[in-house]
Parts: C-alpha cells; structure tokens; sequence
C-alpha cells in the first residue's frame, strides 16, 4: 500500500497499526497499517464517499470485520478515528458533549461526535441500531450538506471541519426487538454490505491474523462453514471470523485444536445442550 495520505500525528504509538487511544477515546493512525483483506470494492467506495463527503453505513453480521475496515481506511485516508460503541442508554448529550462541574468553575466538554466534528475525524458509531431513535436524530444535520451541529447547550452551531466523516455500523441479522433505524435516517447514508469472506480469503485472514499455518487456517474454515450450516437448526448467530481467529491463536499458543475449536468456537455460540453436541460431532469428524 504504497498511496496513503500523510497521517495524522499522537506524539508516541503504542499500538503500530492505530496509535493509542486518548482521554476521549480519539486514535490516531499509527505506523503501520491495520491487516486488512479486501473482499471487494469497498475501499474504492469508502475513499469516494469519504473525498465527496458521504456518511456511510456499513450493515453485516458480528465479527465479519467492519470495525477493521473502519480502522484500516482511517490509516489510508490519514484521519483520526472516535469509535462509539452505541447501547440504549447512550444519550444525545453523551455524544454531544455537557457541562461539567470542575472545582468552582462549570466547563463544557466535547462528546466524541463533538470532538470527532471539530478535528475533522471519522466518527464510527458501531451497533447504531441499539441506540435510542432521540439519541440518533442528533447525527442528521451532520449527514446533509450543512455538514453543522448544533449545540442547543452551548448555542454553538459547529460546522464539521474537513475530513470529517460519519460512518455507523449494524447487523441486520439479528433480531433487535422492535428496534430498527428509520427511513429517515437510513436514506442519510450510503450502504456497504458485509458478509463474511469467501473460504479463500477468510483462511488467509486466519492465518493471519491467528498465527496459524495455511493448513490449519484452511481446516478451521472448513469446520466454520460447516458450522455456518447449523444456523438454520436454531443457533442465534452463527461463527464469525472472529471466532475463528480466537481459536486459530488457542492452537498457535499450543492448545490441542479440539479443545481450541470448543472453546473458541462453539462455547460462545449456545448453551443448548442439543445444538451444542451437534456441533461437537462436527469438529470429532472434521478436525
Ligand atoms: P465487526 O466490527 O464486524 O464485528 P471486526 O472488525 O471486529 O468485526 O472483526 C473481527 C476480527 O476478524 C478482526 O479483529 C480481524 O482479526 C478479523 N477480520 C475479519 N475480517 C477481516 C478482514 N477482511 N481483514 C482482516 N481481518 C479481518
């Protein structure tokens, strides 16, 4: 990857691939670049929207990579990146920012949307579908061609400075009650979709990022896409990458690969004891 922009500066990096994380929660690009394996042409498409000032929303299953996308661009384009993990009760307030009491004195600190606006970074607001629907209005001034937000506390109308750039994230796989993210949001956006990696690419992620050889990487697929097959027969969600990359690193730390499957790979996904032996019979006959 030899086209990066110039990247933004933190002082020391701990973490070569992202920096390290501020107060705020605020990174900074580090030396490297996140491992990131393209799948198709989403890095065209997110350095399109991120030069014509789109929002985007990337939509996928957990654990299929949209959080190291998010990373990976944010080093190539050189910004820095706020990630905000949303949950019901996240307030507009916590993304905005509010008054607090300090000594004698009341000052007034930035949220990350506020911060990520003023300095022009990627704002990542990752499982936006948990958050409140008062909560998520507050991003669509930001998402037109004002690009402003308006601070009804301070009386500031703060224009996002170049560079900024809205990117929010959920899976719509899975089922989230009643909630779901009104038209009125959704059409602010520009939508990725995610699925996860083809067996090639996905082995190669693996070996990767789990230390394994190819072999091992190619068998822990394998048994994954198997597994994958279990989700009509009542598994909440099936393995993600991610599983498989936890269990790809048990057997690279020595752990024997049955055990490593067990426990990274079918532990976290169900306590029913049915399902559970079912996919134990996979991993006795594939691994
Ligand atoms: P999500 O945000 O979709 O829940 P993550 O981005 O956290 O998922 O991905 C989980 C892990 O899977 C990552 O930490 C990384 O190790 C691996 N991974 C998944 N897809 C990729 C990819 N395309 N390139 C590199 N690593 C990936």
């Amino acid at each position: 990857m030899s086209d990066r922009a110039p990247r933004g500066t933190a002082g020391d990096v701990d973490d070569p691939a992202i920096g390290p994380a501020t107060d705020d929660g605020l990174r900074y690009p580090g030396a490297q670049a996140p491992y990131y394996l393209a799948a198709g042409e989403e890095v065209a498409v997110f350095e399109m929207c991120h030069a014509r000032q789109l929002p985007l929303m990337l939509k996928g299953p957990t654990g299929c990579g949209k959080t190291r996308f998010v990373e990976h661009m944010a080093w190539r384009l050189g910004r820095p990146l706020v990630t905000v993990a949303c949950h019901d009760d996240l307030s507009a307030s916590d993304l905005t920012g509010r008054y607090l009491i300090r000594g004698a004195e009341t000052v007034w600190l930035d949220g990350p949307l506020t911060r990520a606006a003023r300095l022009g970074a990627i704002c990542y607001l990752d499982e936006i579908i948990e958050a409140r629907p008062d909560t998520v209005v507050v991003i669509h001034p930001l998402t037109d061609d004002r690009r402003i937000l308006p601070l009804e506390k301070t009386g500031e109308l703060l224009e996002a400075a170049p560079g900024f750039q809205l990117v929010i994230s959920y899976n719509p796989g899975y089922q989230h009650g009643l909630k779901d993210l009104k038209p009125s949001t959704r059409q602010r956006f520009v939508a990725l979709e995610f699925g996860f990696p083809a067996p090639e690419l996905e082995a190669e992620i693996v070996a990767h990022e789990g230390s394994v050889d190819r072999n091992m990487a190619v068998a822990l697929v394998t048994l994954t896409n198997r597994l994958r097959q279990l989700g009509d027969r009542g598994l909440a969600e099936v393995p993600s990458t991610r599983l498989i990359v936890a269990a790809a690193r048990l057997v690279a730390s020595g752990i024997p690969v049955r055990a490593a499957c067990r426990a990274a790979l079918l532990g976290p996904l169900t306590d029913d004891p049915e399902l559970l032996a079912a996919m134990h019979d996979l991993v006795m006959a594939t691994m």
